[in-house]
């Protein structure tokens, strides 16, 4: 190749390496350009950013405790859909010596129709006056001393103090003993001893388990 030749293609050479290498060179730089001054787009994390923003958005710790909170399983002691002939609270007294302060709900889902224990628990003895036939089971429930109480049943079908009992046990059946007017379930839910408080609010807001009868 003689020296002209070689010179010819050499300029040839650079001249298309310069258009080749000028076109996607100024494009990389125009974009690196544009990025580049894109406002926000830099994250610096100092130490006086973070502590703001964790001031903005505390941890909340205490979520933890939520998802570890232990809700203890409640059921209904009967159909929750079963009629209610009396409700918590004051009333003209359906019977003679039957309550005007009624402290407990009346449940008349029928006679001999199984009662089931709202949850784990011990039965006690803490007789009420005219339940007649009755159960009274002592629960933790939450953390939190809880007794229901189940009467008006069936003579001879109440569990037996000092039972353990499991959620949906069957303790008793659904009669018509002690100050009554019908055949009635009388539950009453005591927080605490002898603190009566309305069952159904108290049910609706624990019971953890679907009827399933
Ligand atoms: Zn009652």
């Amino acid at each position: 190749m003689s020296r002209r030749r070689l010179g010819v293609l050499t300029v040839l050479l650079s001249m298309s390496l310069v258009v080749i290498h000028d076109l996607p060179a100024s494009a990389t730089t125009i974009a690196q350009e544009e990025s580049s001054t894109l406002p926000g787009q830099e994250l610096v994390l100092t130490d006086a950013s973070f502590a703001a923003s964790a001031m903005k958005v505390p941890v909340m710790n205490d979520r933890d405790d939520f998802s570890l909170t232990y809700y203890t399983p409640v059921q209904w002691p009967i159909n929750p859909g079963s009629p209610i002939s009396s409700y918590f609270g004051g009333r003209a007294a359906p019977c003679a010596g039957c309550s005007t302060n009624h402290h407990g709900v009346d449940f008349t889902p029928g006679a001999g129709v199984p009662v089931h224990a709202i949850a784990d628990g011990v039965v006690v003895s803490m007789p009420i006056g005219g339940l007649g036939t009755q159960v009274v089971i002592k629960h933790v429930i939450d953390g939190q001393t809880v007794y229901s109480a189940y009467g008006h049943m069936q003579s001879g079908s109440a569990t037996a103090v000092g039972t353990r009992v499991r959620m949906g046990d069957v303790v008793g059946r659904v009669g018509n003993t002690g100050m009554s007017s019908g055949t009635h379930l009388h539950l009453a839910i005591m927080v605490g001893d002898w603190n009566f408080i309305d069952p159904l609010p108290w049910m609706r807001a624990h019971v953890t388990e679907a009827w399933n009868g």
